[in-house]
């Protein structure tokens, strides 16, 4: 459903991502770790548009975006197609829970408020807070809120979904209940690229590890080979640090 190759971006002079070749097939997780500043976060903004690139190819769901974006069309059809969840929840403050599920599929897909309404409902009851409808974010626990973000992405039936160290806002107590409503959504067959610092949960549910350093991927496997058998130098350093 993604594939890149050779994709370079830069932020300047500085050179961000180095010849990315990378492919995601539909159902898989892919957990991409690495030290901060490597190009986690710019490597899979790129995938929706956020960021542009500069040279190399990338296609989502068979639509190409062009370097320095330049296909506004690809570009539409893909925000569409993939849902983000960043580490602040980013939810609309002056919108209770449902109303911040219902505004995309109303604005985007036009669907009718009865239905935007019932969806609304029914994602928020997978996310386990189906009571807190009519709260306002700020009335909500990080772990709700973030609960709310997913839910909210998950209101455009995305072929995809980016996550973008969903838990690093959140006290202790509440990575669990985050986590565990990405399980859930993995084990239902969602595709998925995430970028994450909970090594048990890439262990768990990544079909795939891509570990970056300096804009660069450095090594890729399975869960268990990467993690107990990694074969790159730099790999071996950054897990003998967070492991
Ligand atoms: P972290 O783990 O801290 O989130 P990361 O792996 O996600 O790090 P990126 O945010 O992708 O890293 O950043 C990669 C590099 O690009 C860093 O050196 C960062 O300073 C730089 N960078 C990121 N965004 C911008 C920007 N908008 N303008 C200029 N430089 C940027
Ligand atoms: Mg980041």
């Amino acid at each position: 459903i993604v594939q890149m190759q050779g994709m370079n971006k830069y932020f300047g002079t500085l050179h961000v991502l180095k010849e990315i070749d990378l492919t995601v097939e539909a159902g898989e997780v892919v957990v991409v770790i690495g030290a901060s500043g490597s190009g986690k976060s710019t490597l899979i903004r790129c995938v929706n548009g956020l960021e542009e690139f500069e040279s190399g190819k990338l296609v989502v769901d068979g639509n190409e975006l062009a370097p320095k974006s330049g296909n506004p069309k690809a570009l539409a059809e893909i925000r569409k197609e993939v849902g983000m969840v960043f580490q602040q929840f980013n939810l609309f403050p002056h919108l209770t829970v449902k109303k911040n599920i219902m505004l995309a599929p109303r604005k985007v897909k036009d669907a009718p408020e009865t239905v935007a309404n019932a969806t609304a409902e029914r994602l928020l009851n997978r996310v386990g807070i189906g009571s807190q409808a009519d709260k306002f974010p700020s009335q909500l626990s990080g772990g709700q809120q973030q609960r709310v973000a997913i839910a909210r992405a998950l209101a455009m039936e995305p072929r995809l979904m980016l996550f973008d160290e969903p838990t690093s806002a959140l006290d202790p107590e509440m990575i669990g209940e985050v986590l565990d409503v990405m399980r859930e959504l993995a084990k239902e067959g969602m595709t998925m690229m995430v970028v994450t610092h909970e090594m048990g949960f890439a262990r768990e549910v990544a079909d795939r590890v891509i570990y970056i350093h300096e804009g660069q991927i450095v090594e890729e496997g399975k869960p268990a080979d990467v993690f107990d058998n990694p074969q790159n130098e730099r790999t071996q350093a950054f897990l003998s640090r967070v492991l």
